[in-house]
């Protein structure tokens, strides 16, 4: 029989994942992939640590070259060729040879897409001068170097606070360019609930990154062809030598559009679960695609190397007829900013609540990564999002220095697995002093909010805590309460508590605060069992902190009651 014949378009994360794949599984197929770019196989992802010279070596960046491929798998990949078009009725591609300029066709039997994604270049005046730039391939990120040492440039202005754009931050401000980031949405890191955004936004303030929220480009400004400022729609003027442009990316489907491909909804190409477009000789995977939410069940776009990779080995799986079925995505992900650790999987709140799904509850919790007796230890602040009436787990979000991506990483693989809260709670991990707690956070988080839907403690809505009407009450003791606190709370020690009930108002609900959210919720369980309409203002005083950190906005101050007790309320 004839070897079958895959040609593989595109050969980075999931082209070169995908023919190598093929070889393990096929020894007698014949495998070639075609890259545009000079580099196949290289580390995208480490592209912003090479501008930042974390990485110095650009070889390192290469992880397979063509002549790797050729010895060890025995794959043809070809550099510099751009598949021009598809001719599906005879299963023919089109490719032009960069190098030489001419046009050839090869035959398939199987064909792979994989050719990524665009970075988007927002249509605005001066968007085209010098200096600004995107940041999607080693000739891409060389450039920047270049630039900054060729320019000497010293300030950088970075357009879109999401992931590239917080890492793009922290490298260029390794190589001391003082950094600023223009961010539409009023936080950095839309992915995450603004509360739990708001320590990266604060930690990127520490580290001298100044950041423009809730504000737009609305054109650049130049000098001799060479970018000078970004002026917003604020009517902010921002110096810049050098603008980065970290907006997203939208899916490459040029060629699956013009060979009549279906695509979906989003604007990615329509695949089945085992990555076959509508034409059943052609797969395709990564950034290009759209695939179901495991969370919401819905079609999204989710670039990322880790599914690109799960959906290589996917489609090669397909295509060499084993039953393979890809589970879906739940944009699981991480990135670092500053010793900063900020990672995410599942649903966040705002889109629940945009869905208007009220079906769920969320917790805060500020565990520490490892035991506190024993030193390092630092706090992380986690937030779980469940189902209501069911437990099951939608979404978590974490940040702090130590220890969060291992958490997320956990409650992805229980989300995947259609965990819940109580799977949480009974979840069994490897604990020693140094990296972890006898309760893991994972566990606290599944306690938590298990909790809550076993009935022990009720929950407060940070969001509705202007104007709320409730009786706030702050159970840390004096000093930490004098140090700073709610506005409004009054102060009764949990230690307290039991004798002053007598303070307490009967005919009003009362809203329960400490540090973190564990006294408080010892605090609710006295009251409730006294008889009060008391709930638990879930991640205490820190969790305030990221929701008000501006304090609650006045006029809404209607659960101010500290008037009546004059000896209490802030600190001068
Ligand atoms: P790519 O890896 O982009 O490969 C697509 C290739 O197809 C490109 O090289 C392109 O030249 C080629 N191509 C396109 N059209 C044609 C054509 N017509 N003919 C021939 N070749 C073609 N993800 C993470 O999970 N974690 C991270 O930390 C992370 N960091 C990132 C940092 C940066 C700066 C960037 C740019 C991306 C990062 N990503 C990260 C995203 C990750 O790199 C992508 O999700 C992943 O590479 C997608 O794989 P892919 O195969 O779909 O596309």
């Amino acid at each position: 029989m004839r070897p079958k014949r895959v040609l593989i378009i595109g050969g980075v994360a999931g082209g070169a994942s995908c023919a190598a794949r093929l070889r393990r599984l096929d020894e007698q197929a014949e495998i070639v992939v075609f890259e545009r770019g000079p580099y196949p196989s290289f580390a995208n992802c480490g592209l912003p640590y090479y501008v930042g010279d974390a990485i110095s070596d650009e070889a390192k960046l290469l992880v397979a070259t063509p002549e790797l491929f050729r010895t060890r798998f025995n794959i043809e990949v070809r550099a510099e060729q751009e598949v021009l078009g598809i001719n599906r009725e005879e299963r023919k591609i089109e490719v032009k040879d960069l190098r030489k300029g001419s046009v050839y066709q090869e035959a398939y039997d199987a064909l792979v897409l994989s050719p990524g994604a665009v970075p988007i270049r927002p249509v605005l005046p001066g968007v085209d001068l010098a200096g600004i730039f995107t940041l999607r391939n080693i000739p891409d990120s060389r450039a920047i170097r270049e630039w900054i040492r060729g320019t000497s440039a010293k300030k950088a202005v970075i357009i879109g606070g999401g992931f590239i754009g917080l890492e793009m931050a922290e490298n260029l401000a390794r190589r001391s360019l003082q950094v600023t980031i223009v961010e539409m949405c009023d936080q950095v890191m839309p992915p995450l609930d603004r509360e739990m955004a708001e320590y990266v936004y604060v930690h990127l303030l520490d580290n001298h990154v100044s950041v423009q929220l809730a504000d737009a480009v609305a054109r650049f400004n130049g000098s001799e062809g060479r970018v000078t400022s970004v002026e917003t729609q604020s009517g902010a003027r921002l110096q810049a030598d050098l603008v980065i442009l970290s907006v997203g990316v939208k899916p490459e489907t040029k060629l699956a559009k013009d060979a009549g491909l279906e695509l979906g909804s989003r604007g990615g190409i329509r695949v089945d679960e085992s990555m076959k477009t509508s034409d059943p000789c052609i797969w395709a995977v990564g950034d290009a695609v759209e695939v179901r939410d495991t969370v919401t069940g819905e079609f999204c776009l989710v670039p990322l190397a880790g599914p690109a990779n799960r959906q290589a080995r996917i489609a090669a799986d397909a295509i060499c007829g084993r039953p393979a079925r890809f589970r879906g995505v739940q944009a699981t992900a991480v990135c670092g900013v500053f010793g900063l650790t900020v990672a995410t999987t599942g649903v966040s709140e705002k889109r629940l609540i945009q869905a208007e799904n009220t079906n769920y509850e969320a917790v805060y919790l500020h565990p520490t990564d490892h035991a506190g007796y024993y030193p390092g230890a630092k706090a992380m602040h986690l937030k779980l999002i469940f189902r209501r009436s069911d437990g099951l787990l939608l979404g978590a979000q974490a940040v702090g220095e130590q220890g969060v991506e291992r958490r997320i990483d956990i409650i992805s693989f229980a989300i995947q697995k259609g965990s819940t809260v109580f799977d949480l709670e009974e979840a069994e991990l490897c604990y020693a002093p140094q990296f972890g707690t006898a309760k893991d956070p994972v566990n606290l988080a599944g306690m938590v909010a298990a909790n809550v839907l076993r009935g022990d403690v009720r929950l407060a809505k940070w969001s509705d805590l202007p104007g709320c009407g409730a009786f706030l009450v702050d159970v840390r003791e004096e000093e930490e309460f004098k140090r700073d606190s709610i506005d409004g709370a009054i102060n009764i020690p949990l230690g307290q508590l039991r004798r002053r009930l007598s303070e307490l108002p009967r005919d009003r609900p009362i809203w329960v605060n400490c540090g973190v959210g564990q006294r408080s919720y010892y605090a609710v369980r006295v009251l409730q069992q006294y008889g009060f309409a008391a709930r638990n203002l879930s991640g205490g005083y820190k969790t305030w902190e990221a929701w008000y950190p501006d304090g609650l906005p006045s006029g809404n101050a209607e659960i101010a009651h500290a008037e009546e007790y004059p000896s209490q309320g802030r600190a001068a």
